[in-house]
């Protein structure tokens, strides 16, 4: 096992990671920009290195400024939690190159996986269902764009190959549509993400939003630890994500769950990773892999039982995975409520000093969060400051310690997101269960009118 990690990240994320660490009895370095210095962990840290000002271009995704903090401290391993330098590739290499372990999978892998186009190429060839397309990147040619649509039948998505953050998408009706629609995503493409190759899929029209989250090792073991739900999305951005995902047939989950073991293996995965799928009449769709932690990974972690931030850090060190996928019970049920600095209904991000922090408990209760009474949320960042994670029995019991959990939670002095999930907590149709990726926007429009 490492003696010291260094943790480039910030936030609830880079709390949890120092808490894994500290069960692991391993040192935990923290990193903050100017505008962290107030964090909890910060203030909880044996030892954090400032590596720049407030922009995140001159902190959190300074490479040099990060290595360099891991060589004065001697750490071992770098864990680049979820966001920022996660899913860079580039970034990977450059930790290994100057010797230190990267907490996560090889840079090849994240390179393969950080290009859609490549990394449906790498499921389909692993036998993972995808959403119907065009084969590959599209070509220039007019008719060439026109048969494939025509194939693959109206409505059409077309998509950045480098697209991330639900950037880079445009839906098409008609013919008429497509072939400007296809010139202006790919011009976006370019200047947002330096990459013009478009691809097209089937538009689906009611999906929901199911994903399943994976460990492996360098061993080649790998196991799948259930699925989660996050159809409740804003923007293509998730609200609140459930495991299990309610009425689906636990053998559609196994059989997507050994496909995305199956290809774990092909591709020589190593640490925790998500395959994420849309879900429409009982068919799953491949749309991306995620080779980091998710901010969702607590729900899986409260039904499963397994510690994931400690097992991505014991596969990194080299240790086999320490369970089979016959030693993986999913028990009862867990939902989480991502709390951000911002209108309920409005969503302006509402930075500021919280004048009063009171945070929820009882049984089946988790609070993931940097933030405490006097804490002052910086402008420069994400909204989200915490998450609340509940788990009960059965769905109907998340539920009811989900709505006690926000009726205990005080925060004042900004403006947050809770009063949105009190009233979805109690919404007949989320009730329910089973809502899909539009249901929430859906639900806005209306209560905003
Ligand atoms: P990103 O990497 O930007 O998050 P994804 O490929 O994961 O992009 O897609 C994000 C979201 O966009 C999905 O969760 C879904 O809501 C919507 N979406 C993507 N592809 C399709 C599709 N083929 N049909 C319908 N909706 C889609």
């Amino acid at each position: 096992m490492f003696k010291k990690i260094l943790v480039a990240n910030r936030g609830e994320i880079a709390l949890r990671i120092q808490r894994a660490c500290r069960e692991l009895g391993v040192k935990a370095v923290m990193v903050y920009s100017e505008a962290d210095r107030e964090a909890k962990y910060v203030k909880l840290a044996e030892e954090a290195v400032c590596i720049g000002p407030a922009a995140s271009a001159l902190s959190y995704l300074n490479m040099p400024a990060i290595i360099s903090a891991a060589e004065v401290t001697d750490a071992e391993a770098i864990h680049p939690g979820y966001g920022f330098l996660s899913e860079n590739a580039d970034f990977a290499e450059r930790v290994e190159k100057s010797g230190f372990q990267f907490i996560g999978p090889s840079p090849e892998s994240i390179r393969i996986m950080g290009d859609k186009v490549s990394a449906k190429q790498a499921m389909i060839k692993a036998g993972v269902p995808c959403v119907p397309g065009s084969e590959g990147e599209l070509p220039d040619d007019p008719v060439i764009i026109r048969r494939t649509a025509k194939a693959v039948g109206y409505p059409v998505i077309i998509k950045a190959a480098g697209g991330g953050g639900g950037r880079g998408m445009r839906v098409v009706h008609t013919e008429a549509a497509l072939i400007n629609a296809v010139q202006m995503t790919k011009a976006e493409a370019g200047a947002a993400f330096g990459n013009p190759a478009v691809y097209m899929e089937k538009f689906l029209q009611n999906p929901r939003h199911i994903e399943i989250q994976v460990l492996a090792d360098k061993f080649k073991n790998a196991v799948y630890l259930g699925e989660r739900d996050c159809s409740m999305q804003r923007r293509h951005q998730k609200v609140i994500e459930e495991a299990p995902a309610p009425g689906i047939p636990r053998k559609l989950i196994e059989k997507i769950g050994d496909r995305c073991i199956a290809a774990c293996k092909r591709i020589g995965y190593r640490g925790a990773g998500t395959f994420e799928f849309l879900y429409e009449d009982g068919e799953f769709y491949f749309i991306e892999m995620n080779t980091r932690v998710q901010v969702e990974h607590p729900v899986t972690e409260l039904i499963s039982g397994v510690d994931i931030v400690k097992t991505q850090i014991m596969v990194a060190a080299g240790e086999k995975l320490p369970f089979a996928q016959r030693d993986i019970v999913l028990r009862g049920h867990a939902i989480e409520c991502r709390i951000n600095a911002e209108d309920p209904y409005k969503f302006v991000p509402s930075p500021g000093r919280i004048t009063m922090w009171h945070a929820p408990g009882g049984p089946g209760v988790r609070v993931d969060s940097h933030v405490y009474t006097n804490y002052f949320v910086p402008p420069n960042y994400d909204s989200m400051i915490g998450k609340i994670i509940v788990h009960g029995d059965t769905r109907e019991q998340a539920l009811a310690r989900m709505r006690t959990a926000l009726l205990e939670t005080v925060i004042e002095g900004i403006n947050t997101n809770i009063p949105l999930h009190r009233e979805l907590m109690v919404d007949a149709k989320f009730m329910d269960g089973g809502t899909n990726i539009h249901y929430l926007e859906e639900w806005l429009s209306h209560h905003n009118r």
